[in-house]
């Protein structure tokens, strides 16, 4: 890995040795004032659209133009069962088994969803334990389901902190909280891969550890989902959740994923909010008599889903399917080591990455600290055409995604960087 070079030649080489470059041309790449590609490098918050999607998403249109409420049987892909045709890519996506996967709501509805049946509170086992520099949203979520159930939204949080002065956080003092509070903690709730610093968690040693005090352990892999193999069904997790509209390339605010562990799929004495669509598939149209709960990850939908927002995911998935996630991660890795390497040349005075340097320990992002930079330098870069991602005090996060970012783009953001730092 460490053979990377300096100098444009050598990202176009790499460029025209890719075994994925054709895919960049199958999305399309917004363009600046004088139609020139941007580069892109937020992937992570919201991926690009396949040229696929509007075939896709135009065929339900016209389906339910002209079929009306028969779309649900006739049309070319029947709405009835759409979220099934999801399910096997998807599980393969993030390394799970089809029974444990589902498409379906948002991810923050689907995080209070998978706690109403995975934190149970106790009046002595009750404590959710976060990383501490957690996504807001999940923040939010799991302090109001401690209000939820009568418990103090501060007494009952335990935040997993790194260090002082640093970002990455360590094992030794996860283990150090459990051996503590164990017994206090009912969930363990993470993000795979940490929005912020790009590192992505041992999530099997997590779930080991937490499994062996007692606690459920579950996973937001938001920032993890299309973009390292989760292996999810090894991790023994107990659920996970993530959005398809950040490297799942799916469309803002598109349906969200769900896993929840084969050991738990004929559980029916396991709480759960129910609806129409988690009931029998056979008998759920004979609206009368007694529930009838449906094994599986499917067993914990609600509504018949958006199928437009469905027609979507399916079109970006149908690529994922057809490269498949370890072709990706290769050449993430290799992309994303590139990116490393050109910014260390840049001067590690100037710039720290926060992100973990094992490639083993994190997905493509890199989150970038600038000595003594502040927000005019992310305006220069977007000025200068590169689409970045910019967070207070001074941290910039690029995340050049294998699918459709180049050599050539990493190449020429770390050049405009350069340029602007001079
Ligand atoms: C993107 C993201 C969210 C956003 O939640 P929505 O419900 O999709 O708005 C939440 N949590 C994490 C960790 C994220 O990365």
């Amino acid at each position: 890995m460490s053979d990377y070079k300096s100098g444009l030649e050598y990202a176009l080489e790499q460029d025209r040795n890719d075994e994925l470059k054709l895919y960049r041309n199958q999305f399309h790449i917004p363009k600046d004032a004088h139609g020139d590609d941007l580069i892109y490098m937020t992937g992570n918050s919201l991926g690009l659209q396949p040229k696929t999607t509007k075939t896709y998403v135009n065929q339900e249109l016209e389906d339910w133009a002209t079929l009306g409420v028969e779309g649900h049987f006739e049309a070319k892909n029947p709405w009835l069962p759409y979220h099934e045709f999801l399910t096997e890519s998807m599980a393969k996506i993030v390394g799970a088994k089809p029974i444990e996967v589902v498409v379906m709501n948002t991810l923050t509805a689907n995080l209070h969803f998978m706690m109403v049946s995975f934190y149970q509170p106790t009046k002595t086992r009750y404590k959710i334990l976060i990383e501490s520099d957690a996504f807001p949203s999940d923040k939010y979520a799991v302090e109001s389901q401690l209000r939820h159930h009568g418990f103090d939204d501060k007494e009952g949080l335990i935040l997993w902190k790194p260090h002082n002065d640093e970002e990455l956080l360590n094992y030794e003092d996860l283990e150090l909280i459990l051996k503590e509070h164990g017994d206090e903690i009912a969930l363990i709730m993470i993000g795979g891969v940490n929005y912020y610093t790009g590192q992505y968690f041992d999530l099997k040693r997590i779930t080991e550890l937490g499994h062996k005090h007692g606690c459920k352990v579950g996973f937001d892999c938001a920032h993890g989902a299309g973009n390292v193999a989760l292996n999810l069904h090894d991790s023994g997790a107990d659920f996970a959740v993530w959005c398809t509209y950040k490297y799942l390339n799916s469309g803002p605010g598109s349906l969200a994923g769900c896993f929840i562990h084969e050991r738990h799929a004929y559980n029916k004495n396991l709480n759960r909010f129910t609806g129409w669509w988690s009931h029998n598939k056979e008998t759920r149209f004979n609206m009368r008599g007694e529930f009838d709960q449906l094994p599986g990850a499917e067993g914990w939908q609600l509504s018949n889903p958006p199928i437009l927002s469905m027609a979507a995911i399916k079109a970006s998935l149908d690529l994922f399917h057809e490269v498949g996630i370890e072709k990706l991660t290769e050449k993430s890795k290799k992309l994303t080591g590139y990116f490393e390497f050109l910014l260390k040349q840049l001067g590690e005075d100037i710039i720290r990455i926060i992100t973990p340097s094992n490639p083993n320990e994190r997905g493509c992002q890199l989150s970038i600290q600038v000595k003594n930079a502040d927000k005019s330098l992310h305006n220069k870069l977007t000025e200068a055409g590169v689409i970045s991602d910019w967070r207070e005090p001074d941290v910039i996060r690029c995340a050049p995604t294998p699918f459709y970012n180049s050599f050539e783009d990493v190449y020429k953001l770390v050049e405009k960087l350069k340029a602007i730092l001079k």
